[in-house]
């Protein structure tokens, strides 16, 4: 890619809100369900039968965005104006989407800051139905969806920058369980390069294609420039399997759309008290976690798995309490995680008491256990929390450290194996490998294998 050329890029970012509590559209009782059969979470409203009318906005909707914006540093407007964006769509049967853009539209916030990048705007806006240029179906479940639109400002310069602020993005919206992870985003991308009018890239559902929507069309205009021709405004459809954009059409601007406010719906006042309880509530974001943690001394790769998911990132930080936090970093960031993948479960689904993964912790610390048990115990404990303590106690899983004891078990095994010992002595290490898993075996795996590596060496040599 031409190093020389300045990009300058901005995002319009849509995502799925997740109403948790209500489960309900935005503006009817209409479940929201991404999994139902096609036209079956439908009502009067959703469709746009004549004479039908919009509900007052579903709050948890209303509350979810301006939570984002809050954590994003907006500023809240208090008085919001739905308005009717008018476009002619088989997705759309009421020949408008209800939503707070536009022109005579104050969004819920504005003004914010989200690591570096400028956010012009966070609203809130219904979701049209899905529509299948194919066959001509339309599904019309996804039919007031609430949806997130966060505006940035063009800051971006390059598709690796996009890509790690998504990231983080995606990560803060999760802690504030906003956004539905399953349904993903879809990005309008806006790319100008050295001061040519902007070209909106629509529709680009993944990470992995807004990086490779952004590179080919940096190379694309440079490639215009270099035969002489103009780069023009215009608006191309996502790339397709071989990576290329086409032209779709040519710009609209905001006159098109013929914004008017929505008279059926009466204006939304956000109150101070709200917007400071949400405020209250917010948890601390991701990047600020990583560096803290990183003061902990905790490298910062396992900071950033950590403070991935906020569960995990308050376990740890309740673990650090009480045991030191690069032990706790890495039992929860292999071992846990190792676990929680093999299980296929989410540590939402887990109730532990943190205070009995900090006694096997302890634990491990003090060599009262091996770290096979305790990788053990860990595995049991995610299906119901114990104290590792008492259990260890009552099932004599404790660490067997008396040599006397460990000596009988090494005489069984030499005894047992004189080929191993012939071939260790003949100098074949593997062989030694062999008599300590042997002896690792009898204790069940509670000694220390270099203890069980010494006094073999001891017996044999
Ligand atoms: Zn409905």
């Amino acid at each position: 890619m031409g190093k020389s050329v300045m990009a300058r890029i901005g995002l319009e970012i849509h995502g799925y809100l997740a109403m948790h509590k209500t489960h309900q559209k935005l503006f009817c009782r209409c479940t929201v369900d991404q999994d139902a059969a096609p036209n079956t979470t439908v009502c009067p409203r959703c469709t746009g039968q004549p004479g039908s009318k919009p509900m007052l906005p579903n709050k948890e909707a209303v509350e979810k965005v301006v939570t984002c914006a809050l954590m994003l540093d907006c500023s809240i407007n208090k008085k919001l104006i739905f308005q009717r964006k008018h476009y002619d769509w088989p997705d759309l049967p009421k020949g408008y989407q209800i939503t707070i853009s536009g022109t005579y539209s104050h969004p819920v916030g504005e003004h914010g800051k989200y690591l570096d990048v400028g956010i012009t705007e966070c609203h809130l806006e219904e979701d049209p139905a899905r529509w299948d240029p194919e066959t001509g179906l339309v599904d019309y479940n996804r039919s007031g969806y609430p949806l997130i639109e966060i505006v940035t400002e063009p800051d971006f310069t390059s598709a690796g920058e996009v890509k790690d602020w998504l990231e983080s993005l995606l990560t803060t919206l999760s802690y504030l369980k906003a956004v539905n992870k399953n349904a993903g985003i879809k990005c309008d991308v806006n790319v100008s390069t050295e001061h040519h009018p902007r070209v909106e890239i629509k529709n680009v559902n993944s990470i992995k294609t807004i990086v490779l929507a952004i590179d080919g069309e940096i190379k694309r205009q440079h490639e215009v420039v270099a035969q002489r021709e103009k780069v023009f405004a215009h608006t191309r459809s996502p790339p397709d399997t071989y990576g290329k954009t086409h032209f779709m059409r040519s710009k609209e601007t905001a006159l098109d759309y013929m914004f008017i406010p929505e008279p059926d719906l009466p204006l939304i006042h956000i109150t101070d008290a709200l917007v400071e309880n949400i405020q209250k509530m917010l948890p601390e974001k991701p990047h600020i976690k990583i560096e803290r943690y990183k003061n902990m001394k905790v490298s910062a790769t396992d900071a950033k798995i950590l403070a991935s998911d906020l569960a995990l990132a308050d376990l740890f930080e309740k673990l650090a309490k009480t045991v030191d936090p690069l032990l706790a970093a890495k039992w929860l960031r292999h071992e846990l995680l190792k676990i929680m993948n093999v299980t296929q479960r989410t540590l939402q689904e887990v109730e532990f008491d943190e205070k009995h993964i900090a006694e096997l912790l302890q634990m491990v610390v003090k060599k009262e256990i091996t770290d096979q048990t305790a990788e053990g115990l860990l595995k049991q404990m995610i299906e119901k929390s114990f104290s590792p303590r008492a259990y260890v106690a009552q099932k004599g899983l404790g660490i067997i450290s008396s040599e006397e004891e460990l000596g009988k078990l090494t005489q069984k095994v030499v005894s047992e194996h004189p080929e191993a010992v012939k071939d260790y002595l003949a100098g074949e290490e593997k062989a030694l490998n062999f008599l300590i898993g042997k002896v690792m075996a009898l204790t069940k795996g509670k000694a220390k294998a270099d203890t069980v590596k010494e006094l073999l060496k001891r017996r044999i040599c």
